[in-house]
């Protein structure tokens, strides 16, 4: 690699003012894990406190926990400590749920907030439960609801109407990376009269948003990836200040009641975020996610989003630099601001490069039709881990070792 010597990153990382962050993840040796974007690894503070919530506080402690451990307060805490991370006030988020219910969630509150609209706007490459869900949602209603579907969402002023209730979102593209500027795209929204609901499923813990700064109405979030809540962690749901003595929760469950030890029959919405709560906590999770979400309060934000942007500017140099010849496309934008964590390259045999690369321990994953998805967390991936997973990568094209039966039969999970 000419320009760029494994030296230089070794001095880089060297000199890393996140460098000391590496060594809380409990990450397999000889592994470059690139593949935070859809699986976090685990923290050693997480598994600690998870052994101990199942021994002491759920084992010992049993019912009482609920009080005494502070289980009840589990989804409120949580919210508090990603709400820096988001640009949202702590009584503005709450962790519930997976992030499919919490679409449903918003998006039926929205739609009632907009009587005489009928119209769910989002975008035809969404991730697809978001678009499965608003689909489920506007045919439950009937009438003359519908989902509407852009080809991209810098088409946004072409979809826009009268008609447009509410607009969803996600921010950073899970096949390409794209990132949409939030705040101009919020405004735009909102101008043409509809909310804005925005899925920070891939930005949230990768580097710093800013929710009230755009002034967005609502978002959601995935616990599991870049916030490493663990496998299936809960998700989070930000309701905007303004809407939250208002907003009615279709999934009225007992534990977003006013006062559910009440054991009334009637159903009387709690104030604020707590009502968007609809059943009891899986604490086992919310212990995991809560602890990690820890580690966040040392991190510096904006240092955060610099690494993510040099790593992954330096992977697609890299890459552009010893891999050409093969036929690896970038999917990505070139463009540091308008790019997420991850870096996305196409091509035909892209499965198979990536089955190659996994059993030479890089992980990344694949993405339908062609997509394969390299993330990069700052908090542990270093600059020489990125020149070692090119080298990897070289050398799968170069020897041509993905191009054998076992690397191109699809598993369940790509
Ligand atoms: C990962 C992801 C989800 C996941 O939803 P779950 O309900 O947790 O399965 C939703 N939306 C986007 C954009 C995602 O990337």
């Amino acid at each position: 690699m000419p320009s760029i010597t494994r030296e230089d990153l070794a001095a880089r990382d060297a000199a890393d003012p996140l460098k000391s962050f590496r060594g809380r993840f409990d990450i397999p040796e000889g592994l470059i894990y690139l593949d935070g974007n859809s699986l976090g690894p685990l923290l050693n503070s997480v598994r600690d406190r998870v052994a101990d919530v199942v021994s002491r506080e759920w084992g010992q402690d049993l019912i009482t926990s609920w009080n005494k451990n502070k289980w009840m307060e589990l989804a409120g805490r949580i919210g508090g400590k990603i709400a820096p991370m988001i640009g949202a006030g702590g009584h503005e988020v709450l962790a519930a749920d997976s992030t499919s219910i919490n679409i449903f969630k918003l998006l039926s509150a929205a739609l009632k907030m907009r009587p005489g609209r009928r119209v769910i706007l989002s975008e035809a490459g969404n991730f697809p439960t978001d678009l499965y869900i608003a689909e489920g949602l506007v045919s439950l209603l009937g009438g003359d609801y519908s989902l509407r579907l852009m080809d991209k969402a810098e088409n946004l002023a072409d979809y826009l109407d009268d008609d447009v209730a509410v607009v969803m979102i996600t921010q950073v593209d899970y096949r390409t990376g794209r990132k949409l500027d939030m705040a101009a795209v919020t405004k735009q929204v909102q101008d043409a009269g509809a909310l804005m609901l925005w899925d920070l499923a891939h930005s949230a813990g990768a580097f710093p948003v800013d929710l009230n700064g755009a002034k967005a109405d609502f978002a959601v979030g995935c616990g599991y990836k870049y916030l490493n809540g663990g496998p299936g962690a809960p998700a989070f749901l930000f309701v905007a200040d303004r809407h939250q003595a208002t907003i009615q929760p279709a999934l009225s469950g007992w534990l977003g009641h006013a006062n559910p030890f009440a054991f009334t029959s009637d159903y009387k919405p709690a104030t604020g975020i707590a009502r968007h709560t609809v059943g009891t906590p899986p604490v086992l999770s919310m212990s995991a996610l809560d602890e990690a979400l820890s580690l966040f309060a040392e991190v510096p934000m904006e240092g955060l989003l610099k690494k993510s942007q040099q790593l992954t500017g330096l992977f697609i140099d890299l890459v552009e630099q010893e891999c050409g010849g093969h036929g690896l496309e970038l999917a990505s934008p070139r463009e540091a601001a308008a790019r997420g964590s991850q870096v996305s390259f196409r091509s035909q045999n892209g499965y198979a490069i990536m089955q190659a690369l996994i059993a030479r321990k890089v992980i990344g994953d694949f993405r339908d039709p062609d997509i394969m998805r390299f993330g990069f967390a700052p908090l542990y991936i270093s600059y020489a881990d990125v020149w070692d997973a090119v080298a990897i990568l070289r050398d799968v094209l170069e020897t041509g070792a993905w191009d054998v039966d076992a690397f191109k039969q699809r598993a369940a999970v790509t």
